[in-house]
């Protein structure tokens, strides 16, 4: 923890065409988020006069990234497309495009990708999304599946465990995939975290290179270590010890509704993230009436605690649904409190 560092009130998906700021001019745009004492904000598409305002203003600007996901990928590419357990593709869940993550053009791809946003003097970091064995996880009981299996991953793994034993050649898929996680599953879980987190790792050296003074942020998956018998590193595999090792900042996506968690789960989430990851934690929190209507009551209490049980920042998902929702205002209340409160600290 860092008492001197001010706290990080940020919104997610801000745009200069929200309604209360459409029309206004740049400088004005950045009047009304200071007025609000929100200090940070990830943007999509904006013009360099709202960046260079926001900048201006000492609104500190990210932008959210996309790594192993994503619906035209997975139309145009159906060999990144993740393997189940079973030896079938897996398919899209709803809005959700899941991708393996271990083609190597792919991850290529991504490092450019990266490279490209991080070296964007108009920005101040980068968060990594979708960073993870393809899974949807942000609803009741999410389908427990084990991926991926294809040539690509079998390759890999045989690879990573050569020396300590074999993987069989003369199998097919869908046995060799039992084969491996009746007999070898820790090994497994390992090659999994192992292999995303080298991805942040060589993100985090481009980072150093190109922009050493920039961020590095990750949205995690919120599940303790020992929920839901190690999902968290045997389907997702995010280690967040080993990613600690290059991410500055971690922001696990407490959305509590959509998660079927109580209000006061995201609090709770933060401070264990602290301890497991001993960096900054930035919880992300969600606004929007999804799967069922979050009262402005709750929004507000919830990014209080959030914030409080941070001491650095917390992040509300998104400001178009303040805006759709009608939820500016306690939204606001609770950053207005939460700067009072930091400010009569000793
Ligand atoms: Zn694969």
């Amino acid at each position: 923890m860092e008492p001197d560092r001010p706290l990080t009130l940020c919104l997610y998906g801000f745009s200069s065409n929200l309604n209360p700021v459409k029309g206004i001019p740049p400088e004005q745009v950045a009047g009304w988020l200071n007025e609000r004492h929100v200090n940070a904000v990830f943007v999509a598409k904006e013009s360099d006069e709202v960046l260079g305002a926001l900048r201006q203003a000492g609104v500190r600007i990210y932008r959210e990234m996309t790594l192993f996901a994503g619906k035209s990928l997975y139309q145009t590419h159906p060999e990144w497309r993740p393997i189940t357990a079973d030896g079938t593709e897996q398919k899209p869940d709803g809005w959700y495009y899941g991708l393996c993550p271990n083609k190597e053009d792919l991850r290529q791809k991504r490092l450019r990708e990266f490279e490209k946003r991080i070296a964007d003097p108009r920005i101040d970091g980068v968060w990594l999304d979708f960073i993870r064995y393809p899974i949807r996880w942000e609803k009741q009981d999410p389908t427990q599946l084990d991926n991926c299996f294809c040539d690509d991953c079998i390759r890999l793994y045989r690879e990573a465990v050569a020396g300590d034993f074999e993987v069989p050649q003369d199998m097919d898929r869908a046995e060799l995939a039992r084969w491996i996680l009746e007999n070898h599953l820790p090994s497994w879980i390992e090659f999994k975290a192992e292999r995303i987190a080298t991805w942040v790792h060589e993100a985090r050296l481009i980072r150093d290179r190109v922009r050493p003074d920039a961020t590095i942020g990750i949205f995690t998956v919120p599940w303790s270590s020992n929920e839901q018998n190690g999902a968290i590193f045997r389907v997702v595999g995010q280690d967040y010890v080993k990613l600690a090792e290059d991410v500055d900042i971690f922001s696990p996506m407490v959305y509590h509704l959509l998660c079927r968690k109580g209000p006061s789960w995201p609090a709770e989430f933060t401070k264990e993230t602290i301890l497991r990851t001993g960096k900054l934690v930035w919880p992300i929190v969600q606004a929007m009436d999804e799967p069922s209507k979050l009262s402005y009551e709750e929004l507000e209490q919830v990014i209080l605690d959030s914030g409080r049980a941070s001491g650095t920042g917390v992040i509300v998902f998104t400001a178009g649904h303040l805006d759709k929702e009608k939820k500016w205002e306690p939204a606001m209340r609770a950053f207005r409190t939460l700067v009072g409160e930091k400010e009569s600290k000793p």
